[in-house]
């Protein structure tokens, strides 16, 4: 099999692409897209990244959703999202929560942010397809504290936008320094990871 290196930027979900409610999104009706994070993923697209969605889901855990419903709502996503060119390549839940011990989730324990499982399971499987992840290439984008310590841990660039929880008083407090700070999505990409990629 040839091998091909690629570039990816993992992108956390709620709160960085679509607005977060303050709660689990269970339904397509409580997703709403930041405004302007379809072009964003669009641009980062043309500039040859694969996009990858990195999203702790534990509201599985909690019983607050559904394997079903988020799955739906990960469809629905990229639905929104293939409108504007920006369809998404792959998309990586955790539905475990340490505080809601469940036999059918606790096996995903090393899944959930800051851990990086996710992220190693993407760059497995885009190596079985022939396609080796460039880590000093790629890059990791979240509204919180735990997306930059997750891209940092797995060797990725981390960036941290202000939408969302907007954890930036957080990051300096824990020592967990992204790369850049940016308003939005779009910002993080066009003022930032488009520049220096
Ligand atoms: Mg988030």
């Amino acid at each position: 099999m040839t091998l091909h290196t690629i570039k990816v930027l993992f992108l956390d979900r709620d709160g960085t692409i679509n607005q977060d409610t303050g709660s689990y999104i269970s339904t397509k009706e409580q997703l709403v897209l930041i405004d302007r994070a379809d072009e964003a993923i669009a641009l980062a697209k043309r500039a040859g990244f694969r996009i990858v969605i990195i999203t702790n889901q534990a509201g599985i855990a909690r019983g607050i959703a559904t394997v079903e419903q988020v799955e739906e709502v990960n469809r629905y996503l990229n639905l929104l999202l293939s409108a504007k060119n920006a369809s998404f390549d792959r998309c990586y839940y955790c539905p475990y929560h340490p505080e809601y011990p469940h036999p059918d989730y606790d096996r995903f324990m090393d899944c959930r942010k800051p851990a990086t499982g996710m992220v190693e399971q993407a760059i497995g499987d885009f190596l079985a397809e022939g396609l080796v992840v460039d880590r000093s290439a790629s890059f990791f984008v979240g509204d919180k504290t735990l997306d930059v310590e997750c891209g940092m841990r797995a060797g990725m660039r981390s960036v941290l936008v202000r939408t969302g929880h907007n954890e930036e008083k957080l990051c300096i407090e824990r020592n967990i320094i992204p790369e850049f700070v940016a308003d939005d999505l779009y910002k993080a990409v066009t003022e930032y990871i488009l520049a220096v990629a």
